[in-house]
């Protein structure tokens, strides 16, 4: 079986590092902020250009935080993409603002900018755009819009550490830009971990306050805040890890390269790479109007694949409320039909990837 990722191999490859750096912790007894995450966040900061970095228990959390940070609450709107993971609309939700959705761009997969300007209302605060997949979302296009009408961005780059737009690294270019360690992604941790990158030293400040019980001085709390932090042990591989995400980075590059060229002349619509972007394929998704057939096709032939989303968010049950029917965003009911992830990881070998391709181009 080949499957989607490979998080064994990835370990095997740098296990001693990884052990050597969990054992260190372990002696030290510092499990809670410490030397390792104060490190990880300067480098973090350093490699998204951006001045600060804040460590939090997840990606949900530095979505939340950022929100919460940018004084985003009750009877605000927040703008974001239907075809996301439900963390990206669930954060919004949490803070008591209610997420207002925007179609995707059907190549990209990525919030349609050209949309977002006529779902603007005096209670909007924020545009959330989510680099999918990897991919950069149309910064230029977004930054516009919000210079104009005064709004704060907070990027979801979850899936795209390492990606950048127009040689800039995404996360630098909004208020905030958040980041999830969980296992599966670019820069995965062997827990649940995130963080929240910023140029602004008062809502760095503001999400520091709110991951500790919105305390600053121990036992004295200015604040409601939350218990989010990013653990020493996680900070450490995630130090160990860190140094190779560039190269692991470049081989999924290679990786979708070749997926491309063997894909050429199949059914299939391979992925749009969109200019001036650095693409870091979390996923490599494809699309095609037989999906479930070739799903079902690929599992006999022994190659996993995922359906990243099945169903948009606005046509959730938690989100029935906020009263979307289907045909509300076509593009990405359309997109939760046709997607499929292929199997995408730094080891993928050419024999892999060449089995897989041709099972694709046998339907
Ligand atoms: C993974 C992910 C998140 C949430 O990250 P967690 O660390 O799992 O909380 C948010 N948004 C997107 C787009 C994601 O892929």
């Amino acid at each position: 079986m080949i499957p989607l990722l490979d998080l064994q191999a990835q370990y095997e490859s740098i296990k001693d590092e990884i052990d050597n750096a969990v054992q260190e912790v372990l002696k030290s007894g510092q499990f809670i902020l410490g030397p390792h995450l104060k490190a990880l966040e300067e480098e973090i900061a350093a490699y998204c250009d951006t001045e600060y970095a804040v460590g939090v228990a997840s990606g949900t959390d530095a979505l939340h935080l950022s929100l919460l940070a940018c004084s985003i609450g009750p009877g605000d709107e927040v703008i974001t993409t239907p075809f996301t993971f439900i963390a990206t609309a669930e954060a919004i939700s949490q803070t008591g603002a209610i997420p207002i959705f925007v179609d995707v761009n059907p190549k990209t997969f990525n919030i349609d900018a050209n949309q977002i300007e006529e779902k603007i209302t005096p209670k909007t605060k924020a545009i959330l755009p989510v680099h999918l997949y990897g991919q950069p979302a149309d910064m230029d296009e977004i930054l516009a819009i919000v210079r104009k009408y005064s709004l704060n961005v907070i990027e979801d780059c979850a899936q795209a550490i390492g990606a950048e737009y127009k040689g800039k690294p995404v996360g630098s270019f909004g208020e905030t830009g958040c980041f999830s360690f969980f296992p599966s992604k670019n820069l995965g941790c062997y827990g649940d971990g995130g963080m929240v990158v910023t140029n602004n030293p008062e809502i760095a400040e503001k999400v520091r306050l709110l991951r500790t019980h919105g305390s600053k001085q121990k036992y004295y709390h200015s604040l409601l805040g939350f218990n989010s932090r990013l653990d020493e042990i996680q900070a450490a591989i995630l130090r160990v890890k860190l140094k190779y995400l560039d190269e692991w980075n470049e081989r999924r590059q290679k990786v979708a390269a070749l997926y491309e060229t063997l894909l050429k002349n199949s059914p299939a619509t391979t992925p749009y790479l969109a200019p001036e972007r650095k693409h870091v394929y979390h996923q490599y998704t494809i699309r095609t109007v037989k999906r479930d057939e070739l799903q079902e096709k690929l599992r006999e032939a022994g190659v996993a694949t995922a359906i990243y989303y099945p169903l948009p968010l606005h046509l959730q049950e938690v989100y029935n409320p906020l009263g979307y029917t289907e045909g509300s965003f076509p593009e990405s009911e359309c997109a939760a039909k046709e997607a499929l992830s292929l199997p995408m990881y730094p080891e993928l070998t050419e024999e892999q990837i060449s089995k897989i391709a041709s099972e694709i181009n046998r339907t």
